[in-house]
């Protein structure tokens, strides 16, 4: 048989088919190819079904069995039908592979996602190999999707309808041990052994009866209880999405309207519900975020002509809120870092901080007692500089002063190796003018992690005229080995991300000063899938701090960022936020949030607005700035498009993913409708604030969106 993806052999009557045959391939995925040859095999395996004796599939790769099937074959489908079409052929397929009249099995190392894991359940037998990088799921959810190749038939009858809805809903991933205990996996051997175990026990039958077996055994024909079951975990869905996603919800729906059919009636509505999620906005919107986050993994920026460093030695210097984060990221990414700062106290401070993230882990048996111990004693506090030669990668994260971060920086670089990347995490202040106060500017940039460290995914690499692509190209594989999302930007006030989210923190105190309700505002935004509402969010980043970055942004970029004056005069009160048990919200000792502060309602106009707008146009009047602020971003050539915007929102402020991104909302609206409203409101309520960027009047004048 001719096949390239595939390997096909025939030991000992037992039909091996191996993925990932081709060595270039990075990770073997479910592609039209693949799935085409497997076809063929299928149909020579059926030809010979009286001679064989066994199926057994495995990989090639090592790395994964199947890290999912291919998303831009998902994002190529033109219509519902395409794509509900394109699930049934899989669907069939995996059928003949369930109906063949002889053991089959399947023998899993690293991933096995989505199309993969639907293969697996297809087969008889499921063996995992026991590494710690095995880990299998239907993580569809995630892309808006329901698994479309038969996976919330078979997943059920597998591992029971508790465990199957826990992995379908929440596209979780689980490792070995996992998968054996619920049942997903029947054994789990070393990789090694993986093939020759299964060879040997594939066709016996199990000794007693799994767990999810008995499960689904008492759920099947148990009416009441899967009732209950399903209206449960609706209820979940509804708590923890608000409502904004359709997939979790049409999943369930497919999942209990399927109760008691037949294989091919169920499949049928599995797969007209993958083509309308497929298809629909939110589906796309969903894919449009995982290609962006699969275009960051590859380094984008300008070409260095000499060799690129990889960076394996940590130091920090400031063990404060973001030095202990820091701390903690070169830690567990075995990068033993050395952390410095002017006084005991200060370093006690920052190795609680990043301790509290070990012990996080400890307490949820994510790391064992020994690991957590070897993490901690990996972290070195020092007062001095002693070590810090062997450094490769030094982030400063000291006070936010220009002057103490040019006198720290030019003495750190007295002292660190001369091929020493140094880096800024400084949130409001030039790396241009930074990079001045030192001798080898080309082997330093900002690296803007966001609070709490060891949560926000984004990371700024934030560029200048003097930096070498060398050291940009190794910050930014460094940044993805950490596990973070790196995004290049140019150097600029705010950056990318705290520039656009200026005007959703500043425009609601405008907003209240208005007399416009801040209930309202605040709800309106979590309406719109906004994770925090602006005020909270003020009172979590500290208000004094809010109105510093907002006035040197104000002072930066011109009246359309001034601040209402009503923000310092609440700051000089001492309301800070969540910090100071007080902000817009009351904050309890353990930094619970309760009421509204009523305090802070007397620096605002008594007076309510006579019409309060209705929630559309309170989202649009706090909105639209923000996409305003992303145009003038992309005319002044901060970032290299409207993707990097998208993503740093998304990774940066939890921007909602199911909208796609700032931009991409932008186009679904429409950039023509956007501006003119934005002229109604600078008539109405600013001339400044809502005056349309010149790029984002060029971009209708031109009839086109942001991504066209
Ligand atoms: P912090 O005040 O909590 O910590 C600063 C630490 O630097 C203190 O422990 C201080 O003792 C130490 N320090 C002062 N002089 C020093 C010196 N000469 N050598 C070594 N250490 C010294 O500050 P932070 O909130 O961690 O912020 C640090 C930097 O990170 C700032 O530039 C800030 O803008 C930036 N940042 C902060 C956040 C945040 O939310 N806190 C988010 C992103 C970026």
């Amino acid at each position: 048989m001719n096949l390239s993806s595939l390997s096909f052999e025939i030991k000992r009557g037992v039909a091996h088919v191996g993925f990932g045959k081709d060595p270039k391939t990075s990770m073997p995925i479910l592609d039209r190819r693949t799935l085409e040859e497997l076809e063929k095999v299928v149909d020579r395996v059926e030809e010979d079904r009286q001679k064989l004796k066994g199926l057994l599939l495995f990989s090639h790769n090592s790395r994964a069995f199947l890290a999912g099937a291919d998303i831009s074959l998902i994002g190529s489908m033109k219509s519902e039908s395409d794509a509900a079409h394109g699930a049934e052929r899989g669907q069939a397929l995996f059928n003949r592979i369930e109906d063949l009249p002889f053991p089959t099995a399947v023998c899993i190392h690293g991933i096995c996602l989505g199309g993969g894991c639907e293969l697996a359940l297809s087969c008889q037998k499921i063996y995992l190999s026991d590494d710690p990088a095995t880990r299998i799921g239907l993580p569809e959810v995630q892309l808006g999707l329901i698994p479309g190749f038969g996976g919330t038939y078979r997943m059920p009858k597998r591992v029971g309808l508790l465990s199957a809805l826990d992995l379908i809903l929440t596209g979780k991933k689980i490792d070995a041990k996992k998968a054996k205990r619920i049942s997903l996996a029947d054994e789990t051997y070393p990789k090694e052994k993986l093939v020759e175990m299964a060879l040997a026990t594939m066709g016996k039958r199990p000794k007693k009866k799994t767990f999810g077996q008995i499960s689904s055994r008492w759920a099947k024909g148990n009416f009441f209880s899967k009732k209950i079951i399903f209206s449960k975990a609706r209820e979940n869905v509804l708590k923890k999405t608000k409502g904004h996603y359709q997939a979790p919800l049409k999943i369930l729906d497919v999942m209990e309207d399927g109760q008691g059919k037949g294989r091919s009636s169920y499949l049928a509505s599995e797969a007209m519900a993958f083509g309308e999620l497929c298809l629909g906005n939110q589906g796309q919107n969903l894919l449009h975020i995982f290609s962006l986050m699969d275009g960051a993994k590859k380094y984008k920026g300008p070409k260095p002509k000499g060799p690129v460093p990889s960076l394996s030695q940590g130091g920090v210097l400031g063990a404060g809120t973001m030095g202990g984060g820091l701390a903690w990221l070169f830690a567990q990414n075995g990068q033993s870092p050395l952390l410095k700062d002017v006084s005991t106290k200060a370093l006690e401070l920052g190795l609680a901080q990043s301790g509290s993230n070990f012990y996080g882990a400890l307490k949820r048996k994510k790391i064992s007692r020994s690991r957590y111990q070897k993490l901690q004693r990996s972290i070195t506090p020092t007062l001095s500089y002693e070590g810090f030669k062997s450094v490769d990668l030094l982030i400063e994260a000291v006070p936010e002063d220009m002057g103490i971060k040019k006198r720290i920086l030019a003495e750190a670089e007295g002292f660190v190796g001369e091929k020493t990347i140094i880096t800024s995490n400084t949130s409001s202040l030039s790396i241009t003018e930074m990079a001045k106060a030192l001798k080898r500017p080309e082997h330093f940039a900002g690296l803007h992690f966001f609070n709490p460290v060891h949560r926000m995914p984004l990371v700024e690499i934030v560029t200048h005229e003097a930096l070498a692509h060398e050291t940009l190209e190794a910050l930014y594989h460094w940044v993805l080995a950490v596990k973070k999302t790196p995004i290049i930007v140019k150097d600029g006030p705010g950056f990318l991300v705290n520039r656009i989210l200026l005007p959703y923190m500043s425009e609601p105190i405008h907003m209240m000063e208005a007399g416009i309700p801040p209930e309202a505002i605040e709800k309106a935004c979590l309406n719109f899938g906004m994770p925090m509402g602006p005020f909270r969010l003020l009172d979590e980043v500290g208000l004094d701090v809010g109105a510093k970055v907002s006035h040197i942004l104000h002072k930066a970029l011109g009246p359309r960022m001034a601040v209402s004056s009503l923000m310092d005069e609440v700051v000089a009160s001492g309301a800070l936020g969540r910090k100071s048990a007080k902000g817009f919200y009351h904050y309890d000792e353990r930094g619970k949030q309760g009421e509204w502060n009523r305090e802070v309602d007397a620096f605002f106009p008594s007076k309510k607005s006579s019409s309060s707008p209705d929630e559309t146009t309170l989202q649009m009047m706090i909105f639209l700035p923000m996409i305003n602020e992303a145009a003038y971003i992309l005319e002044e050539g901060i970032v290299s498009g409207a993707r990097e915007v998208d993503l740093g929102l998304i990774f940066g402020i939890g921007f909602p993913p199911f909208r796609g991104g700032l931009l991409r909302y932008a186009d679904y609206e429409g950039l023509e409708r956007i501006t003119k409203a934005m002229e109604g409101f600078s008539t109405e309520i600013d001339p400044y604030r809502y005056t349309p960027c010149p790029y984002l009047k060029k971009l209708v004048d031109e009839k086109r969106s942001f991504y066209s």
